[in-house]
This record gives structure tokens, C-alpha cells and sequence, in this order.
């Protein structure tokens, strides 16, 4: 191994400047002389598998590779550890376990001495946890050794141009966060309708590093979307909710849209800057173009009341919500519920689709209060509970760091670009 790391090191330091010259333009400096066999470094040799797991303390270790059809017993024979020892490491309490059901491609870990005696074993469990088999005196103990993972507040800020979906990939957000977005301020904007091009958002979330590296994102910390000039801005506290910067609940008793954002096909039609087109449609309801099939949500808690077929309607559902709302929601290919049936807010309560007197497969969406019909999408909606009164202080100080800090990386990130 001393020989071999020696070899590399001088590999690295012939050819390092050479490497560097030849991306430069200008020819190598080192020549290479005829007669003699000069050693060529190989990708990936020897050193396979050990620097997977980002651990440095697997130096004293051999790594072995998980092959189909291995069993512990089969490694540590190649390994020319004895059947006793397997017994023994299989049977080092409940965690011993997972080395039974070892699949193609896990990676194990030996530290074995001169003697042939095994005085460690490590096996990755996964990014964040290894299973640590150690000798004690004639036995062996297993413990799970758990990486930290540290938590570091990052930022990202998109413009919309072709849609919010597009926006929000161009931004560097996963598919998980752009939903994660919409859902968050899907209760003030309809995605599937209201979003226009110049609408843009301000993200700041964590991001999760293990020994320094990315492993993956977490939780949306706080966030802004101005949607046609008007500017929401959500913050995230301790009990997971979203709150507005002054304490109120971002959840409403009403789903702005009883549809996902995602699958409505027209969520972006730049014509609809037209004023003319903004006025109040003479049918009083919305409609949403998507494929049939499409899952239709109940848009708050309430009581199915009707549940039918007719020629006008098609398959319909209407939704009695407290004594004062209702919801309705037309040419359904199949409904979900049945009269008289609870629903939850987000239940699915039929599938989109093109029965009745329609042209084409779309959901007509109905707001009534108090009887009366009322815009789905401007109506003013009941608030879920705001921050509680014990932690509204805290909450505040919060609320406002994290405000400035989004602002401060609007500023940065507009003046990169
Ligand atoms: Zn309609």
C-alpha cells in the first residue's frame, strides 16, 4: 500500500505541471524517452469503493464490494476469517442483523490485523449512517456511527417567462420544492390560472451538507411570490406552519384552485393580460382545461349534497362547507363521492372530463356565499388559526430577520444577473 500510494504520489507530481502547460496551449515540458516503460496511472484502481462514503477513517480498512449471491459467511471466508468469527459478528446483538441481508453492491469495510484476527468492520448503512462492528476483548459490540448533518440557509429568486414550473427549475429548485412552493402560496394565488410573465419569487431554504457535501434539501424557510404586483411572503416556524410576517395563518379554510397547478394545461396564456379578458366570466364559475382524468379536489371540508348526472352538468359534485359556503364542480368523467359523504379539504371527489353540454374536457368550478356566486379566485377567504399569542413575539423577530435576509439575496442575486 506504502509502495503503491508512493508511485501515485510521484505520477501526480510528474504530470500535474505537464497537464497544466498542455491545457494551456504550449507543449509539454516533459519528454518522455524511448526504451523506457514509464507507469500510467488507471481511473478508479485500487482505490474503488473506499472514498464512496466521503469517510476518512476507513484508511486502516479493506473494502470489499457486495456481489449477487454473497453471504456474510462466503466475504469473511475470502477474507480468511474463520467460521467462528462469522458466528460471532452475526450474532453481536440486534443490529449484527443487517449483515444478513447484504444486497449486490453494499460496501463493507475490514480491519484485520497480522495474526488474521478481525478487529473492526464497518458497513454503510446509508449517506448518514454506518453500522460499526469492533472486537471486545473475545467478542465483538455494534454501534451505528451517525454522521452530522449541518443545516445551511440557501437562496434562489426566479422571474417568470413560459411558466412557473419552468421558473422555478430554471431557479436550481427541485421538483419537490417548486410544489412545495406552490402549496404554500397556492391558498392566496390560483397557480393554475393566475400566474402572469414578470411574476417572481425569492426562496430561502436549507440546504443539507454532510462533510461538506450536498446530500439533498430540506425545508422551504422562507419565501416571497409577487403574483401581478401583489407581494405574499411566507414564513416558516418552529410547529412547521407558514405564517405571514406579521403572525397570520397562510392556510385558509378554501383551496384557491380545487385542481393541481401541474396538470392544468392552459396555467399560462400571456393573452390573458388582455383587460378585457380579466372581467368577471358571465357563467359565473372557472374553468380549468386539463386532461380528463385529472384528479378534482374538494376545496374545503364540508358534506357532499349532491352527487348526480344530468345532460347540462354531466357527472357533478356540489360541497356544502359550514352554513355558508358551498362549492360546485361540473362534467366530471366519474365522481369519487357519494351524497351525504364527509370530505377533507384536498379529498379527491371525482376526475376531470367532458360530460354535459360542453365544447371540451375541462372542470367548471362554482364559489357560492351565502347563496350568492363569488370569484374563486378574488373571494375573501376564512383564515386557519394565526400564530399563537405565547409565541407571537418570538415569532416576529423571526419572522422579520428572515425577511431582510430574503431581501438582502433578492438584491445580490438581481444585481448577478
Ligand atoms: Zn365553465
Amino acid at each position: 500500500m506504502g509502495i503503491l500510494s508512493l508511485v501515485i504520489l510521484l505520477l501526480v507530481i510528474l504530470f500535474w505541471p505537464a497537464e497544466e502547460v498542455a491545457a494551456s496551449g504550449s507543449a509539454p515540458k516533459v519528454t518522455l524517452e524511448l526504451g523506457i516503460e514509464y507507469p500510467v496511472a488507471i481511473p478508479n484502481f485500487a482505490f474503488e469503493g473506499i472514498n464512496d462514503t466521503g469517510d476518512t477513517d476507513t484508511t486502516d480498512y479493506i473494502s470489499y464490494k457486495v456481489k449477487s449471491g454473497d453471504t456474510l459467511a462466503q466475504i469473511f471466508n475470502r477474507f480468511s476469517l474463520s467460521p467462528q468469527t462469522t458466528h460471532k459478528v452475526s450474532r453481536a446483538g440486534e443490529l449484527a442483523e443487517k449483515l444478513t441481508r447484504l444486497k449486490p453492491g453494499d460496501l463493507l469495510y475490514f480491519r484485520i490485523n497480522e495474526a488474521n484476527h478481525l478487529l473492526g468492520l464497518k458497513f454503510p448503512l446509508s449517506n448518514i449512517d454506518t453500522l460499526l462492528v469492533n472486537a471486545k476483548g473475545n467478542d465483538f459490540e455494534t454501534t451505528i456511527e451517525t454522521k452530522e448533518i449541518e443545516s445551511v440557509l440557501s437562496f434562489s429568486q426566479g422571474s417568470i417567462k413560459s411558466s412557473f414550473w419552468n421558473a422555478g427549475v430554471e431557479a436550481g429548485l427541485s421538483d419537490l420544492q417548486i410544489m412545495e412552493l406552490a402549496g404554500i402560496f397556492g391558498w392566496d394565488i390560483d397557480f393554475a390560472q393566475e400566474i402572469r410573465a414578470g411574476d417572481s419569487f425569492n426562496v430561502a431554504y436549507e440546504a443539507l451538507y454532510i462533510d461538506g457535501e450536498l446530500i439533498g434539501t430540506g425545508n422551504i424557510a422562507a419565501a416571497e411570490f409577487i403574483n401581478q404586483g401583489e407581494t405574499f411572503t411566507a414564513i416558516r416556524y418552529t410547529d412547521n406552519q407558514y405564517y405571514t410576517p406579521q403572525g397570520a395563518s397562510m392556510r385558509k379554510s378554501f383551496l384557491r384552485a380545487p385542481i393541481n397547478f401541474k396538470y392544468v394545461s392552459s396555467n399560462f396564456n400571456p393573452k390573458r393580460f388582455h383587460p378585457v379578458q380579466k372581467r368577471y366570466k358571465p357563467h359565473r364559475g372557472v374553468d380549468y382545461v386539463a386532461k380528463i382524468g385529472t384528479p378534482v379536489l374538494a376545496a374545503g371540508d364540508g358534506k357532499v349534497i349532491r352527487s348526480q348526472y344530468d345532460r347540462f352538468n354531466g357527472h357533478h359534485v356540489f360541497l356544502q362547507h359550514g352554513e355558508r359556503y358551498q362549492t360546485k364542480y361540473l362534467h366530471f368523467t366519474k365522481r369519487a363521492v357519494k351524497l351525504g359523504q364527509i370530505v377533507k379539504q384536498g379529498d379527491v371527489i371525482g376526475y376531470l372530463g367532458a360530460t354535459g353540454m360542453v365544447t371540451g374536457a375541462h372542470l367548471h368550478y362554482e364559489f357560492l356565499v351565502d347563496g350568492v356566486h363569488r370569484n374563486p379566485k378574488t373571494v375573501s377567504l376564512p383564515k386557519a388559526e394565526p400564530i399563537k399569542a405565547a409565541h407571537k413575539a418570538k415569532f416576529l423577530e423571526i419572522a422579520s430577520q428572515k425577511v431582510s435576509l430574503l431581501d438582502n439575496h433578492k438584491r445580490i442575486l438581481l444585481a448577478m444577473n
